[in-house]
């Protein structure tokens, strides 16, 4: 699928914000990746800059480019601060949703259907809360049971993201970013300009690759951070320092997981959060895919111009140089969540229910919930927009 060039969602534009971007690049086409300048296009495989869905300085998300432009109609009602606690039901026919806002219980009616969009993990969630579920789970509950299914909240599918970190030669983000008075400047160029390194994302370069070459696309995505966030500030979380040295940061997720995991509810009130499992790396096929990612990810920094521009690798760093010290228990530590995704009612490897409707005039549009098998996900569950 590719996009259309008048599309509201802004064509994504490319970014360089840093002078280690093009030495990426070229490092990685000496693996025998080409150079790709689009990953939104005919073709995904390939390295280049990461594409920002970025317009101005702001980002261009799904509420700037769809809903925003279509606020001006009449026939439109945009509640705010609004949790939706239920969807109301006569029989199985879905007629409307319950919704909190200001400690008050509201309900809204549906004229025609009912769309459930509230993310991989709140659909699902929703779902459960409504009688719509694994029957055991509900009855746990005391939640009355009105469509029992346990594919609600099963098959989780959530990519996994590991960064291996470099101390480099040459000035990074870090650099710029760390300084209070580097903070300062950024802020400054962002207000006056919308401009500079606070305009863009934390990926700078990037790409999807093969692991091994009998596969027919990319199975693996490839980041290139020009800053690493390894050493916490104390009482800060660690994603939110750049490191006192000159960092880099190449990273990896992989495309479609097999290890499937399981969102429930842990209580009938909708403000309580789910139970969310990812069993990340639970089948042989992910952690084998990992290793080999891994191993490439490796072949990559080892290439000139890259080469030369680094000083030392910091994470995993030595103790796991080889692959066979490359255990999967580091790569669990290291892995972090990047883009859950969960089917909302149907076994994953099955055909999407026509029009995503799986349940009386409910339908799963635009929502992570219809489309469990991809990455990277943003746009997939954009483009399950109504049909
Ligand atoms: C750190 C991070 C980085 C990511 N990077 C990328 C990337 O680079 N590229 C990419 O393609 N994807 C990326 N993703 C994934 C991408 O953000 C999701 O795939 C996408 O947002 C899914 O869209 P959605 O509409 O299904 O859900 P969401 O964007 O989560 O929208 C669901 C909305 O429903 C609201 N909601 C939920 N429950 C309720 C409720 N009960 N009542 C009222 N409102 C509710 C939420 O507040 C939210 O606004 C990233 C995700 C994360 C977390």
């Amino acid at each position: 699928m590719a996009r259309k060039r008048r599309a509201p969602l802004h064509p994504p534009r490319h970014a360089r914000p840093s002078s280690l971007v093009q030495p990426f690049i070229e490092a990685a086409e000496k693996t025998g990746l080409t150079y790709n300048p689009d990953f939104n296009g005919a073709e995904q495989e390939g390295v280049g800059a990461f594409q920002l869905t970025i317009k101005n300085g702001i980002r261009n998300s799904a509420a700037r480019a769809f809903l925003k432009p279509a606020m001006k109609r009449k026939n439109l009602r945009v509640e705010t601060h609004a949790l939706a606690s239920r969807i109301l039901f006569e029989g199985t026919k879905a007629i409307g949703v319950e919704y909190i806002q200001n400690g008050e219980t509201k309900r809204a009616l549906a004229g025609r259907e009912v769309i459930v969009a509230g993310g991989a993990v709140n659909s699902s969630q929703l779902l459960q809360l409504s009688g719509v579920g694994p029957k055991g789970l509900l009855k746990e509950f005391g939640i009355d049971v009105r469509v029992a299914n346990p594919n609600v909240g099963a098959h989780l599918s959530d990519h996994q993201g590991i960064n291996y970190t470099w101390r480099m030669n040459v000035p990074t983000m870090n650099d710029v970013l760390r300084p209070w008075w580097g903070k300062l400047k950024v802020g400054i160029q962002y207000l006056l300009t919308r401009g500079g390194p606070l305009s863009l994302s934390i990926n700078h370069g990037g790409g999807f690759f093969r692991t091994d070459h009998s596969r027919t696309r990319p199975n693996m995505q490839l980041y290139m951070q020009a800053f690493s966030t390894l050493v916490p500030k104390p009482g800060e979380r660690p994603l939110l320092s750049p490191d006192p040295f000159s960092g880099f940061s190449l990273g990896l997720s992989n495309c479609r997981p097999t290890s499937t995991g399981e969102i429930a509810i842990r209580s009938a009130d909708p403000r309580e959060k789910p139970r969310i499992v990812a069993n990340a790396f639970s089948t042989r096929h992910d952690v084998e895919e990992m290793l080999l990612a891994v191993k490439y990810l490796r072949r990559i920094a080892a290439q000139e111009p890259l080469k030369s521009l680094m000083a030392e690798e910091l994470r995993p760093g030595p103790r796991s140089k080889a692959m066979k010290n490359l255990s999967m228990t580091s790569a669990k530590e290291a892995a972090r969540s990047i883009t859950p995704a969960a089917p909302a009612g149907w076994e994953p490897m099955r055909p999407l229910p026509s029009s995503i409707r799986s349940f009386a005039s409910m339908a799963f549009k635009a929502c992570a919930s219809a489309m469990p098998r991809s990455s990277p996900t943003s746009s997939p569950a954009i483009s399950t927009h109504p049909r």
